[in-house]
């Protein structure tokens, strides 16, 4: 694997992750993604390329707006580096390739989403269900899945999490799953194929469940009101492990059932 490439994919990356920052602030406030440029969100003043340029910025400027002194969030850095990360990762797995590119932009689709979702509880159906559509488009030249299965994929994304969320209420009485969160699976599908999904759903319920009642230990939430957290993020990680280790949970399953 070239030298060249690995740091190219990773500098893209963390170009990417600086309008992902972007996109999950303005996406749900309905703003242009485009105009206007950066700007402090407290003094309004305009951010210099020089002061905008991903992960290093922020290290430069000691995490504070050089004309206010306002902190900038940890958030901004951090989803730049996990950004370049993944276009890194991605870039060994496929090459340069389309495979590369889209499983780039599903996996920044995600990231955007989780983000979205931590803040507002809402997944916009602006990134799922556009999604579904260039999922299944790509299931033509996706190394890993094919057309019936990415649409299978998507179908069974939606359905599936629909009786989930049926049985959690049967359960609790409690509406656990949004809408959001079936479209989110069903683009999921579209990618990475109807086999992906029980794995996933597993893996991501698992984790949301253990950090669910880890918070609700530490904040002494009472029975009635368990906390409402975002299951968007935990469904994101659990197809972000699916793809880079299908074996790993694969394997977890074969010891769960034989
Ligand atoms: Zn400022």
């Amino acid at each position: 694997m070239n030298v060249f490439g690995l740091i190219t994919s990773f500098i893209f990356g963390a170009i990417i992750g600086s309008f992902l920052n972007v996109c999950a602030y303005r996406l749900p406030r309905e703003e242009s993604i485009i105009r206007p440029g950066s700007h402090c969100p407290k003094c309004k003043a305009s951010i210099r390329w020089y002061d905008n340029i991903p992960i290093l910025s922020f290290i430069f400027l000691r995490g504070r707006c050089r004309y206010c002194r306002e902190r900038i969030s940890w958030r901004y850095p951090l989803v730049e580096l996990s950004s370049a990360l993944l276009s890194l990762i991605l870039y060994r797995k496929f090459g340069l390739s389309l495979a590369y590119l889209l499983f780039l932009a599903f996996l920044s689709a995600l990231l955007v989403a989780s983000l979205i979702d931590l803040d507002l509880q809402i997944i916009p159906d602006e990134i799922s269900l556009p999604g579904i559509l260039v999922g299944w488009a790509f299931s033509f030249w996706n190394p890993l899945i094919g057309p019936f299965e990415s649409f299978l994929g998507a179908l069974a994304g939606a359905g599936g999490l629909y009786l989930v969320g049926e049985f959690y209420y049967f359960l609790t009485e409690r509406e656990g799953l949004g809408g959001g969160d079936f479209k989110l699976l069903a683009f999921i599908g579209s990618f990475l194929g109807l086999r992906s999904l029980v794995p996933i759903i597993f893996v991501s319920s698992l984790v949301g469940a253990v950090i669910g009642i880890t918070l609700g230990i530490i904040q002494k939430v009472q029975n009635k009101r368990l906390l409402a957290i975002p299951y968007g993020p935990f469904l994101s990680l659990g197809a972000l492990i699916y793809l880079f280790y299908p074996h790993l949970l694969n394997s977890f399953f074969g010891i769960l059932f034989d």
